[in-house]
């Protein structure tokens, strides 16, 4: 089933700009007898005319979507680091000694934990019940649920207010936009602030990102786009950084608009750039099309030539967006002997679409493997760092983007 309207502004006209025919979820990693059986589902990039917000026009079942997700946020080291960060951050922001904390879509409660260890109080809501599951085993307090304004209604209820609202990675996986952000007002107490992430459309578009493209990732933002949506329930944006991870993320303050913060020049220099980066223009949409073309078939060419040359070739990284790219870009199982990933809940499974066999990162030695087409290029430098000993070995390490290279230190 396909939207009618822009998620965003609610206006009537969606414009493709990519269309991939055919894809499978990119995180519904599978089992060799489950191969027919496989969902596949249309998947259009589209613009709308009236407000220029990014969205894929299918609209897939949330539940098929999240409530198996396999991504854990305490497996990538710089997660981990990234946290505490975002800890220090928060805590210039705070006013009380004990202030509350709630995440939204916290995952395995990484984040949370560093709040905890500080002696916060802290709640986290997420819908992927086996992770929610072993969070609460861990002592991270956390309901298995979707966020949205029904459950913030009940949350504020049973628990009131909340000082910090954390949101990372959410709002782009978020269908029902204007829920997200009505709970979002419905919980923060009247001083609190909200902290949300989301890959920058801005980034996406001049670094060619087209495998953040996948059904998980149903909007892909701008500053602009939540200062509208928050705006339209009298919040405001007051603070914004630029984070690296995903590929180049926003980091966005937001507080009740009669809530006296005062707001930072970063927000108006980050509004000018994207204004000035094309990002609202349908015909610089189409251009983009037309690199992302050119960008998959020189990529498949690489690889081609690798193969052609003997070498044996493995991916490392079944992320959403390895996926995409796999499925995007036209690598198939032919050409690749493995994928390996650090997640045990993905291996000995197959990739969703290409069904490429996932290995511990041993495979990488045992494979004798010569290429590693890096998938999960936005930690490149911490797994080029991990895996010394494969460049030592003469392998290379292929990087997908801006331009398809090999990595050189
Ligand atoms: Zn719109």
């Amino acid at each position: 089933m396909k939207t009618k309207k822009c998620r965003c502004c609610g206006g009537i006209e969606l414009i493709i700009i990519l269309d991939y025919g055919m894809v499978a979820l990119a995180d519904s990693f599978l089992y060799e007898e489950e191969i027919a059986s496989e969902q596949k589902f249309p998947l259009n990039l589209c613009i709308c005319t009236n407000c220029f917000h990014v969205q894929i026009d299918e609209i897939i079942n949330p539940k098929i979507l999240f409530e198996n997700y396999v991504w854990e946020t305490g497996i990538s080291k710089s997660i981990f680091e990234f946290a505490n960060r975002l800890y220090e951050k928060t805590k210039e922001l705070m006013i009380k000694e004990e202030s509350k904390i709630l995440e939204i879509a916290s995952n395995d409660g990484t984040v949370l934990s560093i709040f905890k260890k500080n002696g916060c109080k802290i709640l986290g809501v997420e819908p992927a019940k086996n992770i929610a599951l072993d969070a609460n085993k861990k002592g991270i307090p956390t309901i298995d649920e979707f966020f949205n304004y029904e459950t913030a209604k009940r949350i504020a209820k049973d628990y009131g207010k909340w000082d910090v609202c954390i949101a990372r990675n959410v709002i782009a996986h978020v269908s029902d936009l204007h829920g997200l952000v009505q709970g979002i007002q419905t919980i923060l107490d009247k001083d609190g602030f909200a902290v949300i992430e989301f890959p920058h459309l801005q980034k996406m578009y001049s670094d060619l990102q087209y495998d953040q493209v996948f059904h998980e990732h149903v909007g892909y933002h701008s500053l602009h786009s939540i200062m509208f949506l928050f705006g339209l329930y009298n919040m405001e944006v007051f603070d914004v950084e630029e984070l690296e991870v995903h590929g180049g993320s926003l980091r966005v303050y937001v507080k009740h608009a009669e809530s006296k913060r005062e707001i930072k020049y970063d927000v108006v220099k980050i509004m000018i750039s994207e204004v000035n980066s094309g990002i609202f223009s349908i015909n610089n949409w189409t251009s983009y099309a037309n690199r992302c073309e050119t960008h998959k078939n020189t990529l498949r060419g690489m690889i081609e030539k690798c193969k052609n040359d003997g070498e044996n070739i493995i991916i490392y990284g079944a992320s959403g967006k390895g996926q995409s790219l796999i499925q995007m870009s036209g690598i198939t199982k032919d050409l690749i002997s493995g994928v390996v990933d650090k997640s045990k809940m993905k291996q000995g499974k197959l990739t969703p679409g290409s069904h490429i066999k996932i290995y511990p990162t041993e495979y990488i030695y045992r494979s004798k493997a010569n290429v590693i087409l890096l998938c999960a290029w936005n930690i490149a430098k911490e797994i080029v760092s991990q895996e010394k000993r494969f460049v030592e070995l003469g392998g290379k390490f292929l990087l997908p983007f801006p331009e398809p290279h090999f990595f050189k230190k």
